[in-house]
């Protein structure tokens, strides 16, 4: 799989193009800090293949999906949330403008930490 959307701001991220904090990597999933947080923890997990948005996955991105639900609490605590249920985290996946969607590659939101928030 590769991440070869040459305008693509999270493609450039995951060829390394664009520096960013990593908090995960491994063959198919790239995990990195949003650049801005709205929540004291808020890192962004992303499919290093290309996929435009939720709204263009099918049953083959299932397992991969899968993994990365599944490893979002793991990361979370790495990155300081407090353990569920007094911490805990928020997982949020914005789809089309209209979901709030700004950039076009498929993005997992998990936000956690002490409240208040700036926004979440
Ligand atoms: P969306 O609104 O598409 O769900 O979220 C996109 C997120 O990506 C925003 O929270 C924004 O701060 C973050 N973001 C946009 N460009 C960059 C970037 O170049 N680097 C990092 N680390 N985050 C970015
Ligand atoms: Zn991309």
């Amino acid at each position: 799989m590769s991440a070869d959307h040459p305008d693509c701001m999270f493609c450039k991220i995951a060829r390394g193009d664009i520096p960013a904090h990593k908090v995960y990597e491994d063959e198919e999933i790239l995990a990195f800090h949003d650049i801005h947080p709205w929540a004291p923890v808020h890192f962004l997990m992303v499919p290093k293949a290309h996929v435009d948005s939720l709204a263009q996955v099918d049953a083959s991105h299932a397992p991969l999906l899968g993994k990365m639900l599944a490893l979002a609490p793991q990361l979370a605590l790495q990155e300081g949330c407090r353990p569920y249920p007094e911490g805990g985290h928020r997982v949020v996946i914005n789809t089309g403008r209209e979901g709030g969607q700004e950039v076009h590659h498929l993005h997992i939101h998990v936000m956690g930490g002490p409240r208040p928030w700036l926004k979440g």
